[in-house]
């Protein structure tokens, strides 16, 4: 989408030689006709979806408003953190290494909450080495679902996320898909 490429190049922040930060309108404060329209792409692009999955935190506010958009189906998001609330017997478990925070934490899904046979659409913030995907792939397939589909706001190319996917025959959304970084520039 033109208009997230002009906003990556207008408020995006490359740091290092890996990371965008996007805080403006993604990670932090959200801008809401953004996600808007984001979402109604990523919903134009799938058919007959049963259930969005993500992964807290980023990934929600864009996850419910494509889940709306696709006719208002259910939205399951794993969960970081154990807690007297998650029934740790009774859960799907995945280990995610975060690519931001370098640590790896085991995600978990109530079992309840996915079911076999559903067609299911992962959502996120960000595409980079695929580990999120992996894990919410994981736990979706330990339920017998299928994920038909993976869209995310950004994705680095450059960084093998894609690649798995492509291997994995799941389709791709991407709203803005980032080639490289060349002397803390966006190249799309
Ligand atoms: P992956 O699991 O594909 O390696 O990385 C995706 C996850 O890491 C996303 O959920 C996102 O939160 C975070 N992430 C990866 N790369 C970036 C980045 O360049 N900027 C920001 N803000 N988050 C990122």
């Amino acid at each position: 989408m033109k208009s997230i490429e002009e906003k990556i190049l207008k408020e995006g922040i490359v740091i290092g030689d890996d990371i965008l930060k996007v805080d403006s309108f993604v990670n932090h404060r959200i801008d809401t006709s953004f996600v808007l329209d984001v979402c109604k792409y990523f919903a134009s692009e799938f058919n007959n979806i049963d259930k969005v999955v993500t992964i807290e935190t980023s990934g929600l506010a864009y996850a419910v408003v494509t889940a709306i958009e696709l006719g208002n189906v259910p939205v399951v998001f794993a969960k970081k953190s154990k807690s007297k609330i998650v029934d740790e017997n009774n859960v799907y478990k995945a280990l995610i290494k975060s690519f931001t925070r370098g640590t790896t934490t085991e995600v978990t899904i109530d079992k309840r909450f996915l079911n076999k046979d559903e067609r299911i659409l992962i959502v996120d913030d960000f595409l980079a080495e695929g580990n999120a995907a992996k894990g919410l792939i994981d736990l979706c397939e330990q339920a017998g679902a299928k994920v038909v589909g993976f869209a995310t706001v950004i994705d680095k190319a450059f960084q093998g996320g894609r690649e798995y996917l492509e291997s994995r025959n799941i389709k791709l959304v991407s709203g803005a898909s980032i080639k490289r970084f060349e002397n803390g520039k966006v190249i799309f």
